[in-house]
């Protein structure tokens, strides 16, 4: 009788440890995500993270663990725009999940992968689109844009959207989550400001970037410079390697318009670039962080930290 009584005090206590966190836990499908919920939620809430940092979004394979995760969210915060749809869908609908799900992607300007000059358009969901791909087109074509949060003009509404899904939840704290997003927005400004100056000096001509993927087109089209060509040739990761054909026409490319350099990334190390960077005698520059963090005590630690970094990478690479 004793040690039933001594399991059940052992179990209520289990019990009323697990609680507080269980119901103030925002999940958010990746470190960069995770970065600014925090910034904006404060220490009340715990952040989780799915694909951690210098991870891959594009090939994340969820574990048991991740639908645990989603079954106890009080909110869940995504990029949306088809950044995660493969692999959270299923797991979405496995934890039987019914925390509200915040899309950052529909709080903001997307553009398409291609033509995006031509094709600004609002918060529209890819899903729905139901767009008609004719037969042989080229796969990515039409589809939008997910990489949103390299141009840190276009986080600023996003971050508007935690704060007020935050607040809906939270009304009581109310004041605390707009003091901490008007000095968030504050810092976005100061690193936007930063970035096109210090750019300032890389002429029209160099101003052309060539990734692993293409990750840059909305850093591109805010910053004024040209996604000239991507070693992947695609919007994601998630694809096979360029064939000896499709490096030849790269490498070719990459000598008529007299691209300066290539970078890497900081989610996936490809040989294959290095050896385009070779063969067309570019330079072969450090990985920039495109669709994560990267590790404590690195520059990418933040967000913040990572796109000063990324600015610093390429104003080494590309100036004259
Ligand atoms: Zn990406």
């Amino acid at each position: 009788m004793k040690n039933v009584a001594r399991l059940l005090v052992t179990l209520v206590i289990l019990l009323s440890c697990q609680q507080p966190t269980a119901e103030r836990t925002i999940v958010a499908s990746t470190s960069i995500i995770g970065d600014w919920v925090s910034n904006i939620a404060g220490t009340d809430w715990k952040v989780v993270t799915l694909v951690g940092r210098d991870g891959d979004a594009h090939t994340y394979e969820p574990s048991p663990a991740d639908v645990q995760t989603l079954a106890q969210a009080s909110l869940i915060v995504l990029n949306g725009a088809g950044l995660e749809h493969v692999w959270l869908h299923p797991i979405l609908e496995s934890s039987k999940t019914q925390a509200p799900i915040l899309e950052l992607a529909e709080h903001t300007q997307l553009i398409k992968s291609e033509h995006h000059h031509e094709e600004e358009i609002e918060g529209q969901d890819p899903y729905e689109e139901g767009e008609e791909h004719e037969e042989g087109e080229e796969h990515h074509h039409g589809e939008f844009d997910p990489h949103v949060w390299l141009s840190p003009r276009r986080v600023r509404d996003m971050v508007t959207a935690i704060m007020n899904q935050l607040i809906s939840l939270d009304p009581a704290n109310e004041q605390a989550y707009r003091q901490r997003t008007a000095a968030y927005h504050q810092k976005l400004e100061e690193l936007d400001r930063e970035i096109t100056s210090k750019l300032a000096v890389i002429p029209k001509e160099r101003r052309k970037l060539v990734l692993l993927h293409q990750a840059f087109g909305y850093f591109a089209l805010d910053y004024d410079f040209e996604q000239t060509a991507s070693v992947l040739r695609s919007l994601t990761t998630q694809t096979r390697d360029p064939s000896a054909a499709d490096v030849a026409r790269l490498v070719d490319l990459l000598k008529k318009e007299k691209i300066p350099a290539i970078f890497d990334e900081n989610i996936a190390k490809n040989p294959v670039s290095a050896a385009i960077a070779r063969d067309a005698k570019v330079k072969l520059a450090p990985p920039l962080y495109t669709d994560a963090l990267g590790q404590p005590g690195t520059p990418g630690e933040t967000y913040l930290g990572m796109m000063r970094h990324n600015a610093n990478v390429i104003l080494e690479a590309l100036r004259p």
